[in-house]
């Protein structure tokens, strides 16, 4: 699925969320790529029968005449907000992905945007990022997922090494310059004491942070 919505946990065709929904507004969710430039312990998609089973691994990554065809069959009148999130890593993709948030401005501008990342498109296109995204998304959300490099390393076992979770939080505050809302994120699983400290680091940055529920994907 490109576009989908998730509705009581479950991920499905954005058309199908609109009809069971009678019409009220929901977000849209927008999958471009299976691929990541992390491996997180805790993330689905690495368990081969899942990636197969899930009903959002793509078969084929859309194109973006792919991508325009399905925004343009969605009634605009049920889209809430446009989210630029997983399968896998929106970034790992960019050109399309800034091509498509150029398009929902487009054809949308009235809509809020939001792009769902791990914030290492800096340090993985050896290139500063941040600016790409001035003028198209309203709110970025990045995993912070942990309060150290260490931690931060062992959770995502990010192949770019110890220098990620730097380079993380520097795309971060990077981004409060061109995005208007910057939000980090953690999981309520990671426990009591790692939270405070997550906490302080996102005080240290002024960073805002939110606390999401674990769910597994
Ligand atoms: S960054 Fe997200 S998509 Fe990538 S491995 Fe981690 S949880 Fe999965």
């Amino acid at each position: 699925m490109i576009l989908y919505a998730a509705e009581k946990g479950k991920f499905i065709e954005f058309a199908d969320a609109v009809q069971a929904n009678r019409g009220k507004k929901c977000n849209i969710y927008v999958n471009i790529t299976n691929k990541c430039n992390c491996s997180c312990t805790f993330c689905l998609r690495n368990l081969k029968k899942m990636q197969e089973d899930h009903s959002l691994w793509l078969k084929q990554e859309p194109d973006i005449q792919t991508i325009r065809s399905a925004f343009a069959a969605i009634n605009k009148d049920a889209v809430n907000e446009v989210v630029f999130c997983g399968f896998g890593e929106p970034t790992m993709r960019l050109e399309t992905l800034l091509y498509s948030l150029r398009y929902v401005r487009s054809i949308w501008p009235e809509k809020k945007t939001r792009l769902n990342t791990n914030g290492l498109a800096s340090l993985y296109y050896k290139k500063d990022t941040a600016p790409l995204f001035k003028g198209l998304l309203d709110v970025v959300s990045i995993s912070l997922n942990a309060s150290n490099a260490k931690a931060y390393l062992e959770l995502t076992k990010a192949p770019l090494g110890l220098q990620a979770y730097g380079a993380m939080l520097d795309f971060a505050k990077e981004c409060k310059l061109y995005v208007p809302e910057v939000v980090m994120t953690i999981v309520d699983s990671i426990g009591a004491e790692e939270i405070q400290a997550c906490k302080k680091v996102c005080s240290e940055k002024n960073l805002k942070l939110r606390i999401r529920p674990y769910e597994a994907n």
